[in-house]
């Protein structure tokens, strides 16, 4: 069926999921998303939903059945449960049910060849899902050098360099092999799922952008586009390029 030219992609987002620490509401769940996703899918064109975790597969699926592009967002720790190993003493909090929520998701999105993009924790379960590793602090990499990964600098400052290898999906969508990003988080991937590429790396070696080059539209980057918006056209680019995509996607 042709789509009329006028209708925006809807675009799922995946949230976090919160447990309240305090009274009167202490160990609660709370399903929460930062605005700034929000924001930066609609000025790219698109249409933002949250899609919550449920428990029943059938309701993942009818979910992940309406939209047109699907967004991973970021949050805490993966379970390393999922990648063959047991805690370290370095990881921090870990939310197994929503893991697992989130794996499904993906595949079943995966499944429907609709665009996936994974920010930050996305870049890593994307990863995890498809078979790939965790260092469950960035501490355990043999890195000579060193960068500094969990920024103190407002949320839109880069803070370290990436370079983008030359003919993927983000060399495409940024045209130039040098990027600078801003940067929150102690974990990365290691060992690369099967089937998947490395688009950026940091100077010391973390892996900080990775994608299937079989697949339309299936990237992970380690740092948060979505913070820069606003500031930097190149983090407006890898939105628009996400929207564009997801324009392509047949409706059932
Ligand atoms: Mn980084």
């Amino acid at each position: 069926m042709k789509k009329s030219k006028s209708r925006k992609p809807v675009i799922g987002i995946l949230p976090n999921i919160e447990i309240m620490d305090s009274q009167p509401f202490l160990g609660l769940e709370k399903t929460s998303l930062h605005q700034t996703y929000i924001n930066s899918i609609s000025k790219a064109g698109g249409i933002p939903v949250i899609l919550p975790m449920v428990e029943d597969k059938a309701s993942l699926e009818q979910q992940i059945g309406m939209v047109d592009g699907l967004l991973l967002s970021g949050g805490a720790d993966i379970h390393p449960f999922l990648y063959g190993e047991d805690a370290h003493p370095d990881l921090g909090y870990v939310h197994l049910e929503r893991d697992r929520f989130e794996i499904d998701s993906l595949l079943c999105a995966y499944k429907r060849k609709i665009p996936i993009l994974g920010i930050c924790r996305g870049i890593q379960l994307i990863n995890v899902a498809f078979g790939g590793t965790l260092y469950q602090d960035l501490s355990h990499g043999d890195r000579s050098k060193k960068i500094k990964h969990s920024q103190e600098a407002k949320i839109y400052v880069p803070v370290h360099s990436v370079e983008i290898e030359s003919d993927t999906l983000l060399h495409k969508i940024f045209g130039k092999r040098k990027l600078e990003t801003n940067s929150f988080h102690h974990q990365a991937v290691r060992k690369v799922a099967s089937g998947f590429i490395v688009s950026a790396v940091a100077k010391d070696g973390t892996i900080e952008g990775i994608e299937k080059p079989d697949y339309p539209f299936l990237v992970g980057v380690q740092w948060h586009p979505e913070r820069m918006v606003g500031h930097h056209q190149d983090a407006v680019n890898l939105f628009e390029a996400f929207i564009k995509e997801s324009c392509c996607v047949p409706r059932h």
